[in-house]
């Protein structure tokens, strides 16, 4: 299983409950099934679209089996995530042509960016990657010792500076370093103060700018880490941080013990940023290569 077991259990138990013993879908059917995918943290916008394409697809006052009505609903789904996702990211693989792969890693603290940032390290390095992090979030003293700590854990070099150095310099010294060191793929940790927006719109560009003097290109993926336990509140992060800065992919943490996970639907329709990963637990094992696939299926089994 994918770690979502009380998701599954939230969203799969309200939607039964809603299809249930139903033969036909009228009204009521869809006034049950829109009330169950909002309590599932699916969110108002999303769960409308849903709504609508099952009154477009299923013959009004038409007879149905549940299992019909459960297919209708997993297919339509699914449907509406299509554009959403980008399908080619199936395994921690790197574009070749891109070397070093630079990644700045964007989002709140709390939410899990530096346990993602460890994970992510893991898995390129046990793709055969030289993996370099960077450990520009230099705010607080804490975020360069955990960095630090998963470092160590996963036995990869990091660049930093004393906190409250430029965090343009580390990234500075973090790109040169790559390149130096041949690395493939280089993961750049941020303060993510979203209450000054100004102050991390500059922060972010000023870090892109240095970024690009030593690699033109770089960064070539954005990463927004984003907590699916805080629900709603992560989709709000999404399109804060998208105001901020171009995203370019999405992490959503911490699915393993909630049974918010609906949100993920939410956050994939909304912000048509691809779900690259999703984190199910705190060891590095638990990081997860978003399939929607796999994801809606979970859902309704
Ligand atoms: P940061 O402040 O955003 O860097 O957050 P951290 O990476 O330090 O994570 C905050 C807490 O969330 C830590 O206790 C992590 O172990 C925990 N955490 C991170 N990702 C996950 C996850 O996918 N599942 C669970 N259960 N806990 C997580």
């Amino acid at each position: 299983d994918q770690g979502l077991e009380k998701t599954k259990e939230n969203f799969f138990s309200k939607v039964t409950k809603a299809v249930a013993g139903r033969s036909k879908v009228d009204d009521e059917v869809l006034d049950d099934l829109e009330d169950a995918l909002i309590m599932s943290d699916v969110g108002v916008d999303t769960t409308l679209e849903i709504i609508k394409r099952i009154e477009k697809r299923a013959e009004k006052d038409k007879y149905v089996t549940t299992n019909d009505l459960n297919n209708l609903l997993k297919s339509e789904i699914e449907d509406m995530l299509v554009d959403a996702f980008d399908q080619t990211y199936k395994t921690f693989s790197l574009p070749a042509d891109k070397k070093p792969y630079v990644i700045l890693v964007v989002g709140v603290n709390g939410v899990g960016k530096t346990t993602t940032i460890g994970k992510l390290a893991y898995n390129y390095k046990r793709m055969g990657n030289n993996v370099l992090l960077g450990a520009a979030d230099t705010f607080r003293a804490a975020a360069v010792d955990q960095l630090t700590i998963w470092s160590e854990r996963v036995d990869v070099p990091i660049v930093k500076q004393d906190m409250g150095s430029d965090p343009a310099s580390v990234a500075y010294d973090t790109v040169l370093s790559a390149v130096s060191r041949k690395s493939d793929v280089v993961i750049i940790d941020t303060a993510g103060r979203l209450h000054n927006k100004v102050h991390l719109m500059d922060e972010l560009n000023k870090i892109k700018r240095v970024i690009q003097k030593v690699i033109p290109d770089a960064p070539h993926d954005v990463l927004l880490v984003l907590d699916g336990s805080t629900g709603q509140n992560a989709l709000e992060q999404a399109k804060q941080f998208s105001s901020v800065t171009d995203v370019s992919s999405l992490a959503i943490t911490k699915l393993d013990g909630t049974a918010k996970g609906g949100v993920v639907l939410a956050i994939a329709h909304q912000m048509m940023i691809p779900v690259k990963f999703i984190g199910v637990g705190e060891r590095m094992e638990d990081l997860l290569i978003f399939d929607k696939h796999e994801f809606v299926d979970s859902l309704f089994k």
